[in-house]
């Protein structure tokens, strides 16, 4: 869904007075502001809160988050780019408060008496506490409740339900908070499901934004931490609102496949394929479903633009999509789709690569060596063969229908070389034409 379009349900309530405290609102979004996005922009904000909730979650979306450097977490908690509001970051791991000072601003969020914005990022996947409170359990728990006049703990899938409705978004981190990921896989014990899932297709914050989802397992800290800037530029109202795709992932970096960026994306072209894992070849035939998976790890890198999972010889298990892992096992096998796409490559590929090769071969050849040195290659390093009739005759064949219509430049003319290879370096005298003037001092 583009979210330039008006969202599907009319606003629950009017986000300019409805959002837990902008703590300073000037003026309000003009009518041509309003005209130019069906939501409007919100800023000028001083302080946006970020509170993370971590369910069914292994931590590893917070790990990812905090390695990423395009924007860093400590540009955003910092307030150091340019424009956007200082994010105040509220993490049960990363934060330095504790107990009741730290849990205070969730309940103060919850009751809408916060006095800013704030976004509400949920890691793990939401169990279906009902089953543990069947036993007296819970499953993931953050602070305390009372209830029955005993303090129990207060599962986070409550706490979410109680926050959602007056943040400004609600932001599922990977795969588990956006599709539920492992701990919903078959045979969980713990009804797992996704935030989505948890709030249902009707949702909206209070900016009317249904779920943002940011999925991976673990996500591309980069993926999150620009999507949360790219929503604090428009809170700010000095960006567009971002466009997210049917599923709420940012369409920006997830309409891509990953074999569209992958690195090893010309070796299936050309037909040739890995057949164990720490080939360089193409990983398809070993278990990669990189051709039907939305994901941008390979062209974005793993982090700081590094690694990767082709980078690092990794095939695609399709961590980044709904239904991961039970849709894409066993992870060992070939997708059943590739035998037809594959095949093709290898019938196709088998003739590309031959004309290839003697256009690299060609392609590897200094203009020189053919012209003035009879096809011999002056290298102390290994013995290049010299092209053969066939070579020959089709590199002809190749620059008349590569210069056809232009002019061949002068560089393939021997007359552009004043001395036959091999130079006689150590021999090789300059003689000076003193009747010439030369370059002034
Ligand atoms: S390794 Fe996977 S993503 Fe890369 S080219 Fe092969 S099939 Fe495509
Ligand atoms: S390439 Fe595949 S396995 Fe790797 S992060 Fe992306 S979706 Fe997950």
């Amino acid at each position: 869904m583009a979210l330039s379009e008006p969202p599907v349900r009319p606003r629950p309530q009017d986000p300019a007075t409805s959002a837990p405290g902008d703590v300073e609102r000037p003026r309000d979004a003009s009518p041509q502001e309003e005209e130019q996005s069906p939501l409007g922009p919100r800023g000028p904000i001083k302080v946006v809160h970020a509170f993370w909730l971590a369910g069914m979650s292994c931590d590893g979306c917070s790990i990812s988050v905090t390695g990423a450097t395009n924007p860093s977490v400590e540009q955003l908690l910092t307030g150091s780019i340019s424009g956007l509001p200082k994010v105040m970051l509220h993490h049960p791991v990363l934060s330095v408060e504790n107990g009741d000072e730290f849990i205070h601003p969730f309940e103060l969020a919850a009751d809408g008496k916060l006095d800013a914005p704030y976004v509400v990022i949920y890691e793990g996947s939401i169990a279906d506490e009902r089953i543990a409170a069947a036993t007296n359990g819970y499953f993931s728990a953050m602070g305390d409740k009372v209830l029955d006049e005993d303090r129990t703990p207060f599962p986070t899938a409550e706490r979410l339900r109680a926050m959602a409705p007056n943040a400004a978004a609600v932001v599922a981190i990977g795969t588990c908070a956006t599709w539920g990921g492992i701990p919903s896989a078959a045979g969980n014990p713990t009804g797992s499901m996704s935030v989505m899932d948890f709030l249902g297709a009707d949702y909206r914050s209070a900016l009317g934004l249904p779920v943002i989802n940011v999925p991976g397992c673990a996500p591309v800290g980069d993926n999150f931490t620009e999507t949360i800037a790219a929503i604090l530029l428009f809170l700010q109202g000095l960006g567009p609102l971002p466009e997210f795709d049917e599923l709420g992932r940012p369409a920006w970096l997830f309409s891509e496949t990953v074999h569209r960026g992958c690195n090893r994306a010309g070796y299936y072209e050309e037909g040739v394929f890995a057949k164990r894992y720490g080939d360089k070849e193409c990983l398809v035939e070993v278990g990669c479903w990189g051709p039907i998976v939305n994901c941008n790890i390979v062209s974005r890198g793993a982090q700081s633009h590094m690694g990767g999972c082709m980078a690092v010889g990794g095939p695609c298990i399709g961590c980044t999509m709904p239904g991961f892992p039970d849709k894409f096992a066993p992870f060992y096998k070939a997708p059943p789709g590739s035998f037809i796409s594959a095949t093709t490559s290898r019938a196709v590929g088998f003739g590309i690569r031959r004309l290839r090769a003697m256009s690299h071969d060609n392609a590897n050849r200094e203009v020189r060596w053919d012209l003035v040195n009879d096809g011999r290659v002056p290298s102390g390093w290994g013995r290049v063969p010299r092209p053969g009739l066939l070579g020959k005759t089709v590199h002809f064949f190749y620059e008349k229908l590569q210069y056809s219509g232009s002019k061949k430049p002068g560089r393939n003319d021997r007359r552009h070389y004043a001395t036959d290879l091999p130079p006689r370096a150590r021999g090789m005298d300059v003689v000076q034409d003193k009747s010439r003037p030369g370059p002034k001092p």
